[in-house]
């Protein structure tokens, strides 16, 4: 798996040398929630290529978001089918909610790797 963007994207690791870490905490570290390493620890790559380059990560949020909307209602409809549309609106809203840091990670990762690629001449230098 080494070598492809899924494996950055899921091992949430540097997106040119796929050893660094990106983020410093845990996904469910809530002190930590969202902090990340400026600079690749392996290979110096600068995550942030340029100012407010992170805000283009919404657009994978957004996305991600309402497929977990639309997978969550199936689910809870197929599960629930006599509830209300309240009760389906409330499980949308919770897992979103819980989904949310995993959501805000994956589409740092999922952004990053659209304009970074892997290099495996970066992976091998040690700093
Ligand atoms: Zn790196």
């Amino acid at each position: 798996m080494k070598g492809t963007r899924l494996y950055s994207i899921f091992k949430e690791k540097c997106p040119v040398c796929q050893e660094g870490e990106v983020f410093e905490g845990r996904t469910y570290n809530l002190r930590k929630l969202g902090k990340m390493h400026t600079n690749c620890p392996h290979c110096g790559h600068k995550y942030e290529i340029e100012n407010g380059f992170f805000y283009g990560a919404m657009y994978v949020s957004y996305g991600i978001t309402v497929a977990a909307s639309v997978a969550t209602f199936v689910l809870s409809y197929w599960l629930f089918p006599d509830q209300s549309s309240w009760f389906h609106i409330g499980m949308i809203v919770a897992v979103i909610f819980i989904l949310a840091p995993v959501t805000f990670r994956i589409s740092r990762m999922v952004w990053m790797n659209f304009f970074s690629h892997y290099d495996p001449e970066k992976a091998k230098k040690h700093e």
